[in-house]
Order: structure tokens, then C-alpha cells, then sequence
């Protein structure tokens, strides 16, 4: 508690002890001369005294003396720090001024405001300017003027934001007076606040940095000017390239090392249809080119040059394509390796194609010289045969490569000049001889041609048998000149003997020049008609007609007609064999037969025998003629069916012949499909065989076959049956031949228009209802356009027809009978009246 009246004693006693407390210990042990120690010791013990005064007043001035002396302290201890700061700092000052003296860069400091305040000595020495006011003064001096305006706009800002300057500018060295680049810095140094106390600034020479710099920067420009042009270029180039190879119609692409697409140009794409992004070619190669492909891709890595590949390719639209590609491996540069493939890819299937016609062409074409009918010779230059085709060799009699090599002239000779050496004359067209190495001659008609390389080519033809026709036709005129002469010199001497008068008185002699007249003239005659015979036989004029008859019927029918010749011979005849039906001309091959056996008689002994044998065949029949007679000599078993050839000269005139009988016989075989030729018996005597197919026609189906005439019955007459129902036309057919005629059937339109084109039908049986064509077109296609108008014709119908198509058969002249009302046997009466009827009266309608 606090008194309320001070006393004035104790609060002098306060006072003095906050005096003497408010010493600091030092002073106060100073003042006491005693340590401080001892001095606050009996402060404590003072104010424990005054406490135990129990002095109020004392407390209070305790308490007061002990808060100034707590101030006192405090301020003691702050100022004693604040002295030693200063001495500190004014030490820190002076030793940062050397240093900044002694330092090799400009140094200075400006105060909080900017002011410029020091500059050490680098920068008076650098500059010339000596002080501070002076270096304010001159800046714009020192400073190159283009910086200038810059240095102080810096300054100014860092200034006034209180933020750290950098900034370069070239200072003048006072030395040399040269602008050198600096750079300069400065730091601001703030207060507690963060107020800018002071600026402290530098300035280094950075002048050759700088040149370095700026060397650099212009070498950098250069450069990236440089790199910039290269990848225009590069660009430009890459335009191009891609601008060709995509307009060029060549595909080119480029692969990774797995083969894969890595680029392909459109035409590519366009190709296969599809992006062959990931795809290896191979993927759309045909199956049998893979290997290659495969085989020339291992190859592309080894090689540096490019390799071609010619492969099939599917195409868009699945079918493949011929392309050729040139693959080039591009390598890294310092390794080679092999980075990524290129390939240019032409599409040649036209040309491929154009290549495999023209070798398929040149193949055929070699097949067809080598196939040549003629000899074909390709003659060098020097004379030498530098190709032959087969027949070449035939003609030479040696393979045709043995001709390959040999002077052309040692194996052919002009004809003319054979035995007079090699001719040298140029061939242009003209007869020559082939030598043959057997010593024979075949004549050829040579025609040549020279090539555009010099070498000629020589076509020679085979004209022996040519040669061979003029021969014979030279021997065939005095042949008939000497047969037709002799005969005719016999009839005129006899007629002129007769005619003169001369043998009147005697009718004997007359007569036997009468009979002679009369032999010579048969004589004549069938030498004419055997000359007609064969030239119409061997030049195709003569038409065989056939008919179904029974080789057997022939050969006997022949037997008896030569029995009068025979009994005159003494000759025996005899017939062996079984019956064969065959489809041919029935005066034909009894004419043949006829002869055959004539011939036989001929030159047979009295008292032999002649006899036909018929052998039954599956596909025809083969007729053969024994005789027991001469027989012929081998050399002559061929030639004897020549015009005009006899075993012996004298045959002719001896046993009354022409010499033409078995040229004509083979004429009629041949016709007839069969084959005929002579033999020796090993017993004696000939053989003279021929054989013939069952049908001269072998179209005609088995369901025509029809019934044999009646035996021995007169043909009344040829009918043809059209109609489509097999057995009714068997039925109609058997009715009619039963009655004499010969009848053929035809199931269709086309059947019965080839039936009638072979052999034209007195009648014609129609059924309306064909499958291939209406009846009454029929009838007038075959009235009409086959040279048969007028051809008698029933309509045999079962149907009832319109009035139009009644009308129709009665213009056409033909006779309608429907089926059902007019009955077969009926039908067959109405054929033979038909036949019979001079004038035919039309449409008797049933
Ligand atoms: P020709 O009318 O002269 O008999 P051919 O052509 O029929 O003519 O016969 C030719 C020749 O064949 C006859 O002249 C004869 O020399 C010979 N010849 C034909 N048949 C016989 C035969 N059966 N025996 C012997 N020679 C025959």
C-alpha cells in the first residue's frame, strides 16, 4: 500500500539511490571505485534496507528507482552498441573503400536517392574524370552516345522502382579514347522498411566478350541462315521429288527394312486399290512369285546396285498384273547400313502380254514352218543353210539339222543345171532338184526372198507329183489316142470295105467285117464310158446313191451275170459268205464286183475257179475276188489300180480290157469309205480285196433301219417318212417297203432336210407335228428350196386343221390324210396311186 502524504526524507533517499542506480555498474563502480559487481551488490543490499524499512514511500521510490534504473540500463547497453556500430562500420567502410580502390573494375555507389557518391579509382584512371561532380558533369562524354539516352532512362527507372539494374553500354577508355562494352550492375541496399538506403554499382569491360559475342551471333546467323537455306533446299528437292513421283505413272515407294510400305505414291495406291500401309509387297504377289521376290529382297541388303525383279501383283480388282521393280538399298552413311529400301515399280503387263503374243506368234509361227508343207531354207550370205524346217530334211533324205551348215548348192541344183556343177545364179523362182543322199532327185519349184539382213529365204515346193500328173497325162493321151485309134481304124477299114463294094459277092466276109465293126465299136464305147467313168469318179462328179441292200444279193446277182463269160472260159464261180446289210450304191459296187470277177475269168485257166467271199464285219463288210489264175508280180500289186496300167502290155489287146477297170473300182471304193488292193495266193493266183462300211452315210440312225425290200421286188420308187413318233414311222416304213419302195425316215426338220439334200424322195410323208419346225414350212422348204418342187407330198396328220392351213396344202399341191381316219395300209395305196398318177391331183382330203 502507498502512503498518501509523502515524506519528505524518504523520497530524497529515493532520489539519490535513482541516481545513484541509474549509473551504469561500470560508471557506478568508476564513480565508487569499486568493481560493478560490488556496486550492484549494494544497490541490492540499499534497497533490501529500504524494504526492510518498511518504508512506503521507500517501495514506491524502489519500485520507480528500479524502472529508471532498468531504463538506464537498457539505454546504456543500446548506446554502447550503437558507438560500437558505428566504430564498426566506419572500420567495415574503410575496408571495402580498399578494397573497391584496389579492385580492377570500375566501382561505385550512389546514394538511396540515386546521387551518385563514389567512384573508385579504376573508374577516374578508365574514364579521366577524377570526381564524382565532375563524372555527373561529363557522362554524356564517356558514354558513347548512342547509349547514352539508354544508360540514363535505366538508371532512372531502377531508381525509381528500387530494383537491381543491368544494363550494357561501351564506355570510352580515356587511354585510347576507344568505346569499349561494359557491363554494369547495380544492387540497391535497403532498410529495415525496405527502403533504399544506398546503391552500389559496378562496371566490368566485356568488351571482347562482347566481339566474341557478337562473332559468335554473326557465325550463328550465318549458320542458321545457312541451315535455313538447306532445308529450303531440302524442301524444294522434297517437294520435287514428291511432285514427280507423285505424277509420275511409274509406282515408287519406299520400304522399312521388314519390307513393309513406308511410302508408296498414289499410282501405287491407285494399283493395289488400297493404302498398302504395314504390307509387304509379297502380300499381294502371286503365289508362284513369292520365292523371287523373297530371293531379291535378301539380295537388295547386300547389294549397291539395284536390283529387278519382274513379279505378278494383284490388282484392285483381283486380277494380276505384270510390274517390274528396280529396288535400291539406301544405306547409312558411315555404318552401311541399310535403313530403308527405294523402289521404282513400272507396270509392264502390256508389254508382258504384247511379249507372250509375240513368242505364242513366233511359236506358231515356227510350228507352222515347221509344219510347211514346202521345204523352208534360210541361206546366209556366204551360200550356207542356216535353218531348215522338216520338210527340208524329207526332200534331202537327212535330218533337217545335218542341212544346218552345208553350202545350200551341194544339196540343190537348178534343174536344168544338174551335171554342170553348182550354179551360182541368184534364185528367184525356178525348178530345182533336191539330191538326195540315196542318189534320187525330187523336183521342187523354188521361189526366194532376200531378207533386209542379206540372208535370203528359200520356199521350195515338192512338184513330184506334179511332174508325176503330166506324166501320166502325157501317157493317159497317146494311151487314148492309140485305144481310140485302133479300134476306130478297124471300124473304118471293115464299113470301107463293106462300103466299096468290094465284099459283095461274098455275104461271109461281109458279115464278119459287120461283126468287127460292131466289136470294135463296143470297144469303143466302153472305153469311153471307162474314161468318163473315172474322171468323174476321181474328180468327185459322181454321186453315189444309197440304199440298204444285201452284199450277198450283189455278189450273187454278179455271179450270174458273168456265168456266160465264165461257161466261155471254162471257168467255175462260186459265192461264199453270209449276208450283210449295207447302206451303199448298189450299181457301183456291183459294177466293181463285175469287174473284179471279169478280170478273174480273164486271166484264169479253164477248168480254176473264181469265187467271191463276203466277210461280215462289225462296221461294214469286206468282199473279196480269188482267182486261181497268173496272179501278178509284186512290184505291180500298187501300181495296176493306175489308169492305163497292166501287168503286161499286150494284156489289153489280148484279153479285150481298157486298163481303167480297177482305177475306177478304187474310185468307188474310196467313194464308199473302204479300202481296195491285190494279192498274191500263196497257192497261186490273186486276191483283189475291198472292204466297205455298213453305211455310205453314217448319220443315218438305227431306228431308220427298215425291213429289206421284198426279195427280189421291184423298187416302185423312194419315199421319205418324217415323222416323229419312232414307231409309227417303222410302221409306215415296213408297210411301204413290204410294197417295193425304198423308204427313208427323218425324225426332225433337219433330219428329213439332210435326208433329202443326200438323196431326193420321190414322196413325201409329213407329219405337221415335228419338234423342231411346223410340217408345212417343211414341205415347203423342201419343195422349194431344195430343187424338189413338185416332189408328191401326203400331210399325214392327227390333227384337225384350220381352213387357212387346208388352204395352204392345196396351193402347195400336196395331199392331206389324217391320221386314225386313213389307216396305213390305206396310206401305202395312196403312195402307189400318188406314184403311179401322171398327172397327180391334190388334196384328196379323208
Ligand atoms: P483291164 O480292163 O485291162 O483289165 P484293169 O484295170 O481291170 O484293166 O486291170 C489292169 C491290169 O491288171 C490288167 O490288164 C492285168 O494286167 C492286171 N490284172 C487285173 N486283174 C488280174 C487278175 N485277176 N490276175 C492277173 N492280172 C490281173
Amino acid at each position: 500500500m502507498i502512503d498518501p502524504v509523502l515524506n519528505p526524507m524518504k523520497v530524497a533517499t529515493a532520489i539519490v539511490i535513482a541516481i545513484v542506480a541509474s549509473y551504469d555498474a561500470r560508471s557506478l563502480a568508476a564513480l565508487v571505485g569499486v568493481s560493478s559487481r560490488r556496486a550492484k551488490l549494494a544497490w541490492f543490499i540499499g534497497c533490501g534496507i529500504a524494504t526492510a524499512l518498511g518504508m512506503a514511500e521507500v517501495r514506491l521510490v524502489t519500485l520507480l528507482g528500479q524502472l529508471i534504473v532498468l531504463g538506464a540500463i537498457a539505454f546504456v547497453l543500446l548506446e554502447r552498441r550503437s558507438r560500437r556500430a558505428a566504430r564498426d562500420t566506419a572500420l567495415t567502410n574503410a575496408h571495402y573503400r580498399e578494397i573497391a580502390e584496389a579492385m580492377p573494375q570500375i566501382v561505385w555507389t550512389a546514394r538511396g536517392d540515386g546521387r551518385l557518391d563514389y567512384l573508385n579509382r579504376r573508374f577516374a584512371e578508365y574514364t579521366g574524370l577524377l570526381t564524382v561532380e565532375k563524372t555527373v558533369a561529363h557522362w554524356g562524354e564517356v558514354v558513347h552516345p548512342d547509349d547514352l539516352a539508354n544508360t540514363l532512362a535505366s538508371w532512372g527507372t531502377a531508381v525509381q522502382t528500387s530494383e537491381p539494374l543491368v544494363i550494357e553500354y561501351r564506355l570510352r577508355r580515356a587511354s585510347d579514347g576507344e568505346y569499349r562494352w561494359h557491363l554494369s550492375r547495380a544492387e540497391p541496399l535497403r532498410d529495415a522498411n525496405g527502403l533504399v538506403i544506398k546503391w552500389f554499382g559496378t562496371c566490368t569491360d566485356i568488351h571482347e566478350q562482347k566481339h566474341a559475342e557478337n562473332f559468335l551471333r554473326a557465325q550463328q546467323v550465318t549458320l542458321e541462315h545457312a541451315i535455313v537455306e538447306r532445308e529450303a533446299e531440302a524442301e524444294r528437292a522434297t517437294a520435287l521429288y514428291q511432285l514427280l513421283a507423285e505424277n509420275a505413272t511409274d509406282m515408287v515407294s519406299t520400304h522399312r527394312t521388314d519390307g513393309t510400305f513406308d511410302y508408296a505414291t498414289p499410282s501405287w495406291i491407285e494399283y493395289l486399290g488400297t493404302e498398302p500401309a504395314n504390307q509387304a509387297p509379297a502380300m499381294a504377289s502371286h503365289p508362284d512369285d513369292v520365292p523371287l521376290l523373297m530371293t531379291n529382297y535378301k539380295a537388295a541388303f547386300k547389294s549397291f546396285e539395284p536390283i529387278t525383279t519382274i513379279w505378278r501383283c494383284r490388282r484392285a480388282d483381283g486380277s494380276y498384273g505384270w510390274l517390274e521393280t528396280r529396288t535400291r538399298a539406301v544405306r547409312h552413311p558411315g555404318t552401311n547400313r541399310v535403313v530403308t529400301f527405294v523402289c521404282a515399280t513400272r507396270d509392264i503387263t502390256k508389254m508382258k502380254l504384247d511379249e507372250l503374243a509375240l513368242r505364242e506368234s513366233e511359236a506358231k509361227y515356227r510350228q507352222l514352218v515347221e509344219q510347211a508343207a514346202d521345204a523352208i531354207l534360210l541361206v546366209e550370205v556366204d551360200g550356207r543353210c542356216a535353218a531348215a524346217n522338216t520338210r527340208a530334211g524329207q526332200l534331202a533324205g537327212v535330218a533337217p539339222a545335218d542341212l544346218v551348215g552345208r553350202a545350200v548348192a551341194s544339196f540343190m541344183v537348178a534343174a536344168e543345171a544338174e551335171g554342170e556343177g553348182s550354179s551360182d545364179a541368184p534364185i528367184v523362182s525356178a525348178e530345182y532338184l533336191f539330191l538326195r543322199n540315196d542318189g534320187s532327185r525330187v523336183p521342187v519349184e523354188v521361189s526366194a526372198a532376200a531378207l533386209s539382213d542379206g540372208r535370203v529365204q528359200i520356199i521350195a515346193r515338192d512338184i513330184s507329183g506334179r511332174k508325176e500328173l503330166e506324166r501320166l497325162k502325157d501317157e493317159f493321151v497317146s494311151v487314148v489316142s492309140h485305144e481310140l485309134r485302133t479300134p476306130l481304124t478297124s471300124i473304118r477299114g471293115s464299113l470301107g470295105l463293106l462300103a466299096s463294094g468290094q465284099l459283095a459277092s461274098t455275104p461271109e466276109k461281109g458279115q464278119r467285117m459287120l461283126s468287127v465293126a460292131v466289136a470294135n465299136t463296143d470297144r469303143l464305147i466302153r472305153l469311153i464310158n471307162d474314161i468318163l467313168d473315172v474322171e468323174r469318179i476321181d474328180s468327185g462328179a459322181a454321186t453315189m446313191e444309197p440304199a440298204w441292200c444285201d452284199g450277198l444279193e450283189i455278189a450273187n446277182s454278179v455271179i450270174e451275170a458273168m456265168r456266160p463269160m465264165a461257161d466261155r472260159s471254162g471257168v467255175l464261180l462260186a459265192v461264199r459268205g453270209g449276208g450283210v446289210r449295207l447302206w451303199i450304191d448298189t450299181d457301183r459296187i456291183t459294177q466293181t464286183l463285175t469287174n473284179l470277177v471279169g478280170n478273174a475269168i480273164k486271166f484264169s485257166p479253164s477248168g480254176s475257179t473264181v469265187e467271191i467271199v463276203l466277210t461280215p464285219g462289225l462296221d461294214g463288210a469286206q468282199f473279196e475276188v480269188r482267182d486261181q489264175g497268173r496272179g501278178i508280180p509284186a512290184e505291180k500289186l500298187e501300181t495296176i489300180f493306175e489308169r492305163f496300167q497292166q501287168v503286161d502290155a499286150s494284156d489289153s489287146r489280148a484279153k479285150g480290157g481298157t486298163g481303167l477297170g480297177l482305177a475306177i473300182c478304187r474310185g468307188i471304193v474310196r467313194e464308199h469309205g473302204g479300202r481296195i488292193w491285190a494279192e498274191n495266193n500263196p497257192g497261186g493266183g490273186s486276191v483283189f480285196r475291198f472292204t466297205l462300211p455298213r453305211a455310205l452315210h453314217t448319220d443315218r440312225s438305227d431306228n431308220a433301219a427298215s425291213p429289206a425290200p421284198e426279195s427280189g421286188g421291184k423298187k416302185n420308187g423312194r419315199v421319205l417318212v418324217i415323222e416323229d413318233d419312232i414307231e409309227l414311222s417303222q410302221v409306215i416304213a415296213m408297210a411301204l417297203e413290204a410294197r417295193g419302195f425304198e423308204v427313208d425316215v427323218a425324225h426332225s426338220g433337219a433330219a428329213a432336210v439332210e435326208r433329202q439334200r443326200l438323196s431326193r424322195a420321190d414322196m413325201l410323208i409329213v407329219d405337221l407335228n415335228l419338234p423342231d419346225t411346223k410340217g408345212l414350212d417343211l414341205v415347203e422348204r423342201l419343195r422349194g428350196g431344195l430343187g424338189a418342187s413338185g416332189t408328191r407330198t401326203i400331210i399325214y396328220t392327227a390333227s384337225d386343221l384350220e381352213s387357212a392351213d387346208r388352204e395352204r396344202i392345196r396351193g402347195m399341191g400336196a395331199e392331206l390324210a389324217t391320221k386314225s381316219r386313213v389307216s396305213t395300209e390305206a396310206l401305202v395305196e395312196r403312195v402307189i396311186r400318188a406314184i403311179e398318177t401322171v398327172s397327180f391331183h391334190p388334196l384328196q382330203v379323208a
